[in-house]
């Protein structure tokens, strides 16, 4: 069913980790040919262990050559399963460790017997160079058959780090040198799992947060991965000591009222091309009371524990149902597995969120909408209309093709209800005798006048920077332009 869960992603890796890797290839193959190349690793298993001490794992996601090497060519090619817990276990890293510990003690005191002869530094340097084309050769195999992070789950060197971290945290508590990945706010956290599935590590940063809303798992490599790739923007790479800073206010406007509810799919409707409406029943009694412009998050994956925010969509008026209006992404986590859901099944819903609102300001309204960004203002085209009756409110809508329209009866009668809102509607690839606007969303703005006016966007970033430029073009201030990010 649908995408792979994890994701490869290759825009956090810096210009350092782009070279870098090359001593790799360079030291286990030259190496043998000139084994005082080996050398390097004895510094380097020096500068592991001082970082080790006082970040845990930073060197394997910002320093360490055969890390940049997995994550950087290995990963364009290699695959990109889930790590088997075999090797994430304790038992086996123990193992690695020994093992390998045992292999480079024994040869280096070898080495050492050859100590005073002009042999020695060769002899000292293969111990490394043999070191590091065994480990890496176990490494580029496992990251062709597994992920390339694998072998980085049982490195004896990560093993070290995380000891000599743990040791230092139970001996001299937090420092400021210490990285740790942080949830700034909580409350705005949509579960979306995106971060999980973009950590190298496999781990779940929005799901491993300790009492102050930092992961502690010291097999994060704070490659900041998670950071740049948050949906919601809430993490952040902070020092363990400043946990008293870096929290932002909470909650945030909009998500003060969020709460975690079970509710059975009363109904599943086909609404436009791959285009379905679900109805929400709340279970227990419970009721969800979402303000015009907020969404819901509904849980798409159990295993994962992975949600999906979604618009509030026609509004019920009935506190104990909710409904929302889906677009099928076949390359999706999500979708495919919420259009797999049927009538009568229990999900977890969490909500009330956002604060895409319309301002309380006397000014006329315009809504522009692309696709299925048309659905959080199905419920603030009727707010706004009833709110401000002496102001015009217009709704610009673009869809593909006719079958691509929904709710077009919805706000019919909306137009009948109110006499200050009206609506357009432009079609991109109009069925024949479509007699609506032909083409795009924005060339309906010229003709709306923009003069004491708010627009409010929302739908694919590309409508949304024309719909921009074509309002500031027209003088609209950039104040009164408010933008639903949703679906950019
Ligand atoms: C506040 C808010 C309100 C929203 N309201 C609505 C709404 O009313 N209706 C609606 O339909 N949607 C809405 N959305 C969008 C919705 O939350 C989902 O993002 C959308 O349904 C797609 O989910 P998905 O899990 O199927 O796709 P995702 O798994 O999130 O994937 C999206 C895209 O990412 C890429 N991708 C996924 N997996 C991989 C991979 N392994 N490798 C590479 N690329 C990959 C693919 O290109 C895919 O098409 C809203 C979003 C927000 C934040
Ligand atoms: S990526 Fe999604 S789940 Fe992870 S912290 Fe950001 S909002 Fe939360
Ligand atoms: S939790 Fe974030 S910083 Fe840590 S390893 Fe995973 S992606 Fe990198």
């Amino acid at each position: 069913m649908s995408a792979q869960y994890h994701i490869k992603t290759f825009d956090t890796i810096t210009t350092l980790r782009r070279f870098i890797w090359l001593i790799v290839p360079v030291v286990s193959i030259a190496g043998f040919f000139q084994p005082k190349l080996g050398l390097f690793i004895f510094p380097l298993f020096a500068a592991i262990m001082v970082m080790g001490f006082f970040t845990g794992r930073y060197w394997c996601g910002n320093f360490c050559p055969r890390g940049a090497l997995f994550d950087f060519p290995v990963r364009a090619i290699g695959a990109f399963d889930r790590i088997p817990r075999l090797f994430t276990s304790a038992w086996f890293r123990a193992l690695v460790l020994a093992l390998l510990m045992g292999f480079f003690i024994r040869n280096t005191v070898n080495a050492f017997s050859a100590w005073g002869t002009v042999s020695f530094w060769d002899r000292l340097g293969m111990v490394g160079v043999m070191m590091c084309a065994a480990t890496t050769g176990i490494g580029l195999v496992l990251s062709l058959v597994v992920n390339p992070r694998t072998w980085c789950s049982f490195c004896p060197m990560g093993t070290v780090q995380k000891l000599l971290h743990a040791a230092r945290t139970a001996l001299i508590g937090p420092v400021f040198a210490n990285p740790r990945i942080t949830m700034t706010q909580p409350s705005a956290c949509q579960k979306c799992g995106k971060c999980a599935r973009v950590c190298p590590m496999q781990l779940a940063p929005y799901r491993e947060l300790n009492d102050v809303d930092q992961v502690a798992a010291l097999d994060c490599i704070k490659c900041g991965s998670c950071v740049a790739h948050c949906a919601g923007n809430v993490l952040a790479l902070e020092s363990e000591r400043k946990t008293d800073t870096y929290r932002l206010p909470e909650p945030l406007p909009g998500y003060a009222d969020r709460a975690a509810a079970d509710a059975v799919i009363e109904s599943v409707e086909e609404i436009g091309t791959d285009i379905r409406e679900f109805t929400f029943r709340l279970r227990d009694g419970k009721t969800l009371t979402p303000k015009p412009g907020q969404f819901v998050a509904v849980r798409v994956d159990d295993e994962n524990e992975v949600f999906r925010s979604y618009s509030v969509s026609r509004p019920t008026d009935d506190p104990s149902r909710v409904k929302i209006a889906v677009k099928l992404d076949p390359n999706g986590w999500g979708t495919p597995r919420l259009f797999a859901m049927r009538e009568g099944d229990t999900v977890r819903l969490e909500g009330p969120m956002g604060d895409f609102t319309v301002r309380d300001t006397d000014t006329d309204k315009l809504f522009i909408a692309g696709g299925i960004g048309i659905t959080p203002f199905l419920s603030l085209a009727r707010e706004a209309a009833r709110k401000h009756p002496g102001r015009t409110v217009r709704l610009l809508y673009g869809a593909n093709a006719g079958r691509d329209v929904i709710y077009a009866q919805y706000l019919e009668e909306l137009r009948r209800e109110h006499p200050n809102f009206d609506y357009a509607i432009a079609l991109a690839r109009p069925d024949d005798g479509w007699q609506g606007h032909r083409g795009m969303v924005t060339d309906l703005i010229d003709a709306v006048t923009t003069e004491n006016a708010e627009a409010y966007l929302c739908g694919a970033r590309p409508m949304i920077g024309a719909a921009t430029r074509s309002l500031a073009g027209r003088g609209m201030p950039a104040e009164a332009i408010h933008v639903d990010t949703a679906f950019s």
